[in-house]
């Protein structure tokens, strides 16, 4: 039985940020949720039938749809897309363009001229052509389109067209490589594994609840190496036996080689990836896969959650706490909260696993929303790691010499004797040592000791870092580089700098243990998951000693003969200025300390720092995750931060400053009272400019009770915008900049 027949007319839902449906009328009959193509000012749309019409237009000026299309979303997707909107503050048409963001989807695959990588080819090894070679592993090897490789290596076109020139690219026949299906795999589980007692008890907890249907929040509460992921790979195969789909959603870069080989062992056939960097050919036949339902088990990043999903028996959210799952460039979301959303909806469980809960979902557990499963001991027996803190003020780092040359100078060191020694004694052994600091480049200050001079980003107001590998001054904020000034521009006396980044470390390292391996990880040496799987590897093969890095190696990893963990500078995440510091430094020191001793050697864990009576710093020392975490939240409680209370942030950005404080003042004059709640600002941003915007913030609270959202959309909406002034919204805001 359908509910429309051809000629009725019906609210369409185009996905485009501004759109809350318009009216057409059906050229043949359709459901709530059934695909149609439309022109919207001439340009071809796949929308959605979103409910009944409401224009008030005369019945000849009502368009036709162009057709209607022979497949639908499910009445609870449309449910989900309303209620996400409503909670997000962004339009539903944004909300259905974060799910139909495939343009090509339901019409015949594109002729286009593909290539292959010609990995034995000459050329010489530059940045380039290994971004290249990554973008076609990413993607299993898979021919690509020059706007594939252009999208997903980030290389311009000319960088491409010289590759094809010299044959590193080769043209392969377009036919050859159709196959819509080979994503559609057959999975059952291999017995490969056997569960103890803890993992078998919290597989059979959420079991149950997927075989008796219903909302359900599990907490899959386990220690890092504690065997989480084979517990909900098997309550995946339950759901995917029981005729459902299921989603295992994760950072990028937990997408590892390790994790797909496991999953491949226990299910018999690999998973079906989904991430930002896949060819335009791969995310068409995933995503049709998904719609007809032939495709049922998706391992990706949070934008997995919204492939058009029919029949979803299982949401899987690892790492839950991490901070990837909130997006924040084009409308602000929670992927995990949007997951548990959309599991209220279609009445089915999700499990949530981490090692360290973020305080929201601790707060559900203690009160009773959501089911708490804990896995107590590691996998196998591995001990978990001594932590201990280094105290600077009585170890002070001493200074090195770059190299051995007498007259060379003395530098100041950041690695303290016991750590240094520990180092030494690690690599004695044959074995493996992390270094941890989360910041990027050489120095992040330079600074003219004379006159104060700070160099800052002409386009931010932020401080620019010395990043010695392109030897230039970088921003942090918005990418600009400049030359390292030789003097001081203001008074021409020497510039210095200061504060410590990963490369001052590996320079460090060179220097006091010249026969050590060694390998740097940020996000500015890894430009690709496959550039981590290599670093990834050759630890595994031990081909390196020492790896130094920012947070992209605090997790995931599993690394046997990795015994000794230190971290340079445990205090700097301490001071933030947000409520969550203390908890995102907790979680990040934690993680990274749970690398450490996951084979037969007990692991050691070092924290540098000149503060260790600090509680966080006490309670990872002690292992005492819940006491720290009922401290914070109980400081929380009081202070009615979340989840003890609600918070929405405005971010008002313009070109111009005057336009810009103008609307601002003029919003401020018209806001509401707020029952239990208030309004805060405007104030400056904490930066204040980025890439030539200028920022301005409110902040608005409310108990855990108020329904701020519509408060805050009839507010923003009673003000007309002007030209060049961006307003976002951000509920449950993570980041405060
Ligand atoms: P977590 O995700 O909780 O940190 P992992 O799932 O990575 O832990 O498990 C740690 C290690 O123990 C992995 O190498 C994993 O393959 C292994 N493991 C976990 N459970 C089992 C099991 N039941 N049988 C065999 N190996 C297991
Ligand atoms: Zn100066
Ligand atoms: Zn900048």
């Amino acid at each position: 039985m359908v509910m429309f027949k051809s000629g009725d007319v019906v609210k369409v839902l185009i996905p485009n940020v501004v759109n809350t449906g318009y009216d057409y009328r059906l050229n043949a009959p359709a459901d709530l949720g059934t695909f149609v193509e439309c022109r919207v000012m001439n340009r071809p749309y796949i929308g959605v039938v979103w409910g009944l019409p409401d224009s008030k237009l005369p019945e000849d000026k009502i368009k036709s749809v162009v057709r209607v299309l022979d497949a639908s979303m499910p009445v609870t997707t449309l449910q989900w897309i309303k209620r996400m909107a409503e909670w997000t503050l962004m339009t539903p048409g944004a909300v259905l363009k974060l799910i139909i963001n495939i343009p090509d989807a339901f019409s015949p695959p594109r002729m286009q001229a593909l290539y292959s990588f010609d990995f034995d080819a000459k050329a010489r090894m530059t940045e380039s052509r290994q971004a290249v070679a990554d973008a076609f592993a990413s993607n299993d090897n898979d021919p690509m389109s020059i706007n594939d490789i252009v999208n997903i290596a980030h290389v311009s076109q000319s960088v491409v067209r010289g590759m094809v020139k010299n044959e590193t690219l080769k043209p392969v026949d377009m036919r050859a490589v159709e196959d819509e299906n080979r994503f559609v795999h057959l999975y059952h589980d291999m017995g490969t594994v056997q569960l103890n007692d803890e993992q078998s008890f919290a597989a059979g907890e959420i079991g149950g609840a997927i075989e008796h249907g219903g909302f359900s929040v599990f907490l899959l509460d386990g220690i890092t190496g504690s065997g989480k992921t084979q517990v909900y790979f098997d309550s995946a195969l339950r759901a995917y036996n029981a005729g459902k789909s299921v989603l295992l959603m994760m950072p990028e870069i937990a997408l590892t080689a390790q994790f797909m080989s496991r999953f491949e062992s226990r299910f018999g056939a690999p998973p079906v990836v989904w991430h930002s960097n896949l060819t335009a050919a791969r995310r068409r036949d995933i995503w049709r896969g998904v719609l007809n339902g032939d495709i049922r088990v998706v391992v990706g990043t949070r934008s997995a959650l919204f492939l058009p999903w029919q029949n979803l028996g299982l949401i899987v959210v690892d790492e839950e706490h991490d901070t990837s799952y909130k997006q924040e460039d084009m409308g602000n979301y929670h992927a995990r909260d949007m997951a548990i959303l959309r599991a209220s909806i279609e009445k089915i469980p999700v499990v949530l696993a981490s090692a360290t809960p973020s305080a929201e979902t601790l707060e559900n557990v203690a009160n009773g929303k959501y089911r708490g499963l804990k896995l107590c001991s590691r996998f196998g027996g591995a001990t978990l790691p001594k932590i201990e803190t280094i105290d600077l003020r009585e170890n002070r780092p001493e200074s090195y010499r770059i190299s051995n040359d007498e007259n060379a100078p003395d530098v100041p060191g950041a690695l303290s004797n016991p750590l240094c020694d520990a180092i030494r004694e690690t690599l004695d052994n044959h074995q493996q040592v992390m270094l941890f600091i989360n910041r990027r480049g050489f120095a992040p200050i330079v600074q003219c000791k004379k006159c104060g001079w700070t160099a800052t980003c002409d386009d931010c107001s932020v401080g620019m870092n010395y990043h010695k590998r392109i030897g230039k001054l970088l921003c942090h904020m918005c990418g600009r580089t400049e030359m390292m000034p030789d003097k001081c521009p203001n008074c021409g006396e020497n510039v210095s700098m200061r504060g410590v980044g990963v490369e001052k470390i590996e320079a460090e390292i060179a220097a006091r243990f010249p026969n050590a391996r060694t390998a740097l990880v940020s996000s500015d040496t890894i430009a690709s998951r496959q550039s981590l799987e290599r670093i990834v590897s050759k630890m595994e093969s031990g081909e390196i000693d020492i790896v130094i890095g920012t947070q992209i190696l605090a997790k995931g990893h599993h690394f046997p003969n990795l015994t000794l963990v230190g971290v340079v500078d445990s205090d700097m995440g301490l001071f933030g200025t947000d409520f969550r510091a203390a908890e995102h430094t907790f979680q990040q020191l934690f993680q990274v300390a749970g690398r450490a001793g996951r084979g037969e050697f007990p692991g050691r864990v070092l924290l540098q720092t000149y503060q260790p009576d600090h509680p966080v710093l006490m309670a990872i020392c002690a292992g005492n995750r819940d006491d720290f975490m009922n401290t914070d939240m109980d400081g929380r409680r009081v202070a009615k931060m979340p989840p003890y209370g609600q918070l929405i942030a405005v971010i008002v950005e313009g070109v111009r400053e005057n336009v810009l404080q103008k609307y601002c003042a003029d919003l401020a004059s018209v806001a509401p009272n707020i029952v239990g709640g208030k309004i805060m600002g405007p104030v400056p941003a904490q930066i204040y400019q980025v890439r030539n915007w200028y920022r301005m913030r409110f902040l608005i609270s409310g108990d855990v009770r108020a329904m701020l959202q519509p408060i805050v959309a009839d507010w923003i909406a009673r003000i007309k915008q002007p030209a060049n002034i961006r307003v976002k919204i951000d509920v449950n805001p993570v980041n405060f900049m």
